[in-house]
């Protein structure tokens, strides 16, 4: 990196620190914001800033909004009784583009991993438990197929199941391993439909 000024290595390297982008990538990232514009520069610099300023976690489902209560909640004609879980707001995303789906959610933001140190202490856990005081009839856990999914739904199902809420799992039609959010609406809603109580 001795190559570069340390300006363009600092650079480099911010780049390099952010998730899915390798050596090379941080360095193609990093000479083409030196080569742009002054102005789409800041415009770039701001959205960042703004974003991290603006947005942040509705009070009910926990999922990223820059309202205090995200739209999906607001909306009066969703199902406010069926709650689906899910590891992370692309998940969300990805049954809201089905279309078919009129519950409401609640995000984890990640999975139990033993292996990364993440315990239950570290998801939103507990803002699950304080909306199952209310009026619930069933918590669908779709939480990914991957070991860490797994572990969530089992460690949820003993959590809520005592509290005598219907607890069921999207159906493993669902490819083991595979994050919700490149999977196919088709897929996800059959995954959806043959939910089993556990
Ligand atoms: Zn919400």
């Amino acid at each position: 990196m001795d190559y570069y000024s340390s300006q363009i290595s600092k650079l480099i390297e911010e780049f390099a620190s952010l998730p899915g982008i390798g050596t090379k990538s941080a360095q193609r990232l990093a000479f083409h914001v030196i080569n742009m514009p002054p102005e789409r520069v800041e415009q770039l610099a701001n959205a960042m800033v703004e974003a991290k300023r603006n947005v942040r976690y509705c009070k009910e489902c926990c999922t990223l909004t820059d309202q205090e209560i995200c739209p999906i909640c607001a909306k009066e004609d969703r199902d406010h009784h069926t709650i689906m879980v899910v590891e992370n707001a692309r998940d969300l995303a990805a049954y809201e583009k089905t279309g078919k789906y009129t519950g409401v959610y609640h995000v984890l933001h990640g999975a139990i991993s033993p292996m990364l140190g993440i315990g239950p202490a570290d998801l939103r856990m507990k803002e699950l438990m304080l909306r199952l005081q209310g009026d619930v009839n069933e918590v669908i856990i779709a939480t990914n197929s991957s070991l860490e999914g797994e572990a969530t739904a089992m460690y949820l199902s003993k959590l809520i199941k005592p509290a005598g809420i219907k607890v069921t799992r999207i159906a493993s039609g669902v490819p083991v391993g595979g994050d919700l959010e490149y999977i196919d609406e088709v897929t996800l809603l059959r995954a959806l439909e043959g939910r089993t109580e556990l």
